[in-house]
């Protein structure tokens, strides 16, 4: 079967370690114990429980080496799922427990995918993330490293963790320091959260995507307003469900919000937690929703539109897209 073109917006670097990669890191692991701590169970209790899962490869990730090795395997996954452009995110500050320097980790991080960008053929930036749990500080230490990375590969700021436990107000600061500097910001909300996350997010952070925010379904003036603002939904249907979001991908509202016209992306979130590839998730929404290759070409016009990217950059991924996906028949 063909396998499309595609963009992806919404992807943690630490959450995608293939087994090949974790052996190398740590010979000890078997493929038995990759899939039981690596792997989260297809039905979480709770974004908690799911979430539980990632701290099996930050571990893994605490050298410059270990992280080179991580990017590129990531871009070979990048690579078998025909991804023309990714947005790679993850948190600096989970990598410096055994004696690397925030801005080591950043500059290994970007460098690395700087020679993967040149190699695999895949266009890709990085966004550093603040974690819901992290001090005013430490938010504050992460959007200063996002500027600090100014003319890298390195363009925006996320906040991701567990928005059900934690409040946002101590990391207003970051997003302030973000929007004056100009640079690029998305926030994780609308996940464990309802549509009130998704308004105090845009309020107090004002970001111009939102990571998820599929529960922005439950206040019909939330849609008016994200489709009036251009507010872009990076969506991850299999997450979703996974984390107890949706009881399954039917129930899972990416086919009415798309319907609706609000703009959004299909993304994987995780391409170990979840098992899974953006290929397997277009194949989903097609059996699921009988989503064809326009819905999909919507969706990757839609996340280049998004993306944080000069226009020049996305005018030549549009047109990749563009000629890619008419190069065969729309109807399948
Ligand atoms: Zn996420």
């Amino acid at each position: 079967m063909e396998v499309l073109p595609k963009i992806e917006l919404h992807l943690h670097l630490d959450c995608s370690l293939s087994y090949k990669v974790v052996s190398c890191l740590n010979s000890q692991i078997s493929e038995d114990q990759y899939r039981r701590d690596f792997i989260a169970p297809r039905r979480c209790s709770s974004l908690a429980e799911y979430l539980a899962h990632a701290p099996h490869a930050t571990q893994l990730m605490q050298s410059k080496e270990a992280l080179k090795l991580v990017v590129e395997d990531v871009f070979e996954q990048l690579a078998a799922d025909n991804m023309i452009y990714a947005e790679l995110r993850y948190a600096p500050l989970l990598h410096v427990d055994r004696g690397l320097k925030a801005e080591e980790v950043v500059e290994a991080v970007d460098r690395a995918a700087e020679e993967c960008i040149r190699q695999a053929g895949v266009e890709a930036r990085l966004i550093l993330c603040t974690l819901r749990h992290y001090t005013r500080e430490q938010s504050l230490q992460t959007a200063r490293l996002v500027e600090r990375a100014k003319g890298s590969r390195t363009v925006a700021l996320d906040i991701a963790g567990d928005e059900a436990a934690y409040p946002l107000a101590p990391h207003k600061a970051a997003y302030d320091y973000a929007h004056e500097r100009g640079l690029y910001m998305t926030a994780h909300a609308g996940e464990a959260g309802g549509a009130e996350s998704v308004w105090e997010t845009l309020r107090d952070l004002a970001p111009s995507r939102i990571g998820h925010g599929v529960r922005s379904i439950e206040d019909p003036d939330l849609i008016t307003h994200l489709k009036q603002q251009g507010i872009h939904l990076e969506i991850c249907p299999s997450s979703n469900v996974q984390t107890a979001v949706c009881s399954s991908l039917a129930e899972h509202p990416v086919d009415r919000l798309y319907r609706d016209g609000v703009s959004l992306s299909i993304n994987t979130d995780s391409r170990t937690i979840n098992d899974t590839t953006l290929e397997r998730e277009y194949q989903e929404l097609e059996q699921t929703f009988a989503w064809r290759r326009e819905e999909l070409l919507r969706c990757n016009l839609e996340a280049m539109k998004a993306a944080f990217l000069p226009s020049s950059e996305k005018r030549r991924l549009e047109a990749r897209l563009l000629q890619a996906y008419s190069a065969q028949p729309m109807v399948q």
